[in-house]
């Protein structure tokens, strides 16, 4: 078949302008009404995505080359992105600012690491002791949390989606036992986004510094303690080759969403069928990125515990109670802070509430019965 017919018919699937727009006569539309979302446009956008993650890691950097590659086949190379590791044209953390100011028209993070922009965008990152990945995905699709995030990010002049979640991470990496809270004071420890905030009040030393860093900031003591994700990706890093105890649960990353966000200007350039293939694409990672984890994690703990000798602990009731109440306190300082933070919790944590009724009756009651 053609290339001529293989669009045709890949249109026709779409089912975009397909009856009244022939591949010849769209390429024959002005570009004004090229941008008009009823028309199919031959245009070829080549773009960048930047991302927080090292080129190609495990879960988070094939996960934004799962998206490009699916956008490229749903566009049938009509939107190429070049996907870049954190360094490659800005560093990990500067990524946001590099998007709003036009450097790459795509960037692939997590929101928690903006909260110098404003504090309230952690809330679609993720809340310690709040919604899992479901939960967050249903109130982001179907609870208004997406339209409360594209507010959030517009006076930046970015469009954002979510394009993955790592689930409920693990705790962390550590040197001594955790018995009590008093063993977290004086601990420098890498933990990002609202969570790093409670240890703050624990008495502990938040610091972020990117993944890619981890391993040789822990071995050499340059900070105690770190989280990062859960077994696929600490694995990777070889986290258990500098620390000795590995905490459960991550009850300060139940469920955190991984995003992309694109420059608006660039976002409004698109064809409205590119626009829609780009918004569905990220839907596909999203959940793509959330099972990947479910199968290598149980996979990477296996090789963790039996090969590797790992000590895996849980936290004691008491030290979880104890920063249950801090986060409590941390999110009440985020949302006092600011208006809009107030009503982007307000809206988290009312579908969260209803969220629990049901999940109580349902998921754990079933987990807790199997
Ligand atoms: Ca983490």
């Amino acid at each position: 078949m053609s290339d001529k017919n293989t669009r045709r018919k890949f249109l026709q699937y779409l089912g975009v302008g397909a009856a009244s727009c022939t591949v010849t006569s769209c390429n024959e539309q002005t570009s004004h009404q090229a941008k008009s979302p009823s028309v199919v446009s031959d245009q070829i956008f080549n773009w960048k995505m930047i991302t927080t993650w090292p080129k190609n890691f495990p879960g988070l950097g094939t996960g934004a080359e799962f998206l490009a590659q699916t956008i490229k086949e749903m566009s049938n190379g009509r939107l190429n992105i070049k996907v870049y590791g954190a360094g490659e044209i800005v560093p990990a953390l500067e990524i946001f600012d590099a998007v709003t100011a036009g450097t790459a028209e795509m960037g692939h993070g997590s929101a928690y690491y903006w909260k110098g922009k404003n504090p309230a965008l952690q809330f679609f990152s993720t809340v310690p002791f709040g919604m899992s990945a479901n939960e967050m995905n249903a109130w982001l699709y179907h609870g208004g949390g997406m339209e409360l995030w594209q507010r959030a990010y517009k006076p930046f002049g970015l469009v954002p989606m979510a394009a993955g979640n790592t689930m409920v991470q693990m705790g962390g990496w550590f040197n001594k036992q955790i018995n009590s809270v008093e063993d977290l004071q004086g601990l420098k420890m890498r933990i990002p986004g609202l969570g790093g905030e409670v240890l703050r009040l624990a008495g502990g030393t938040p610091v972020n510094i990117p993944g890619g860093d981890l391993f040789v900031s822990l071995q050499k003591g340059v900070i105690d303690a770190t989280e990062w994700v859960g077994p696929y990706n600490d694995l990777a890093f070889g986290l258990h080759k500098a620390a000795k105890y590995y905490y459960s649960p991550g009850w300060h990353e139940p469920g955190t969403t991984l995003e992309c966000f694109i420059n608006e200007e660039a976002y409004n350039s698109l064809p409205g069928d590119l626009q829609s293939i780009v918004r569905n694409a990220a839907r596909v990672a999203n959940q793509d990125m959330m099972l990947e984890y479910v199968a290598r994690n149980n996979d990477a703990l296996e090789t963790l515990v039996n090969e590797h000798k790992v000590d895996v602990r849980e936290f004691p009731a008491d030290v979880i109670e104890k920063l249950r109440a801090l986060s409590e306190q941390v999110v009440a300082d985020v949302v006092g802070s600011d208006p809009f933070a107030r009503e982007i919790y307000d809206s988290y944590q009312g579908f969260l509430a209803k969220s629990k009724a049901w999940y109580n009756l349902s998921e754990r009651a079933y987990l807790n019965m199997r």
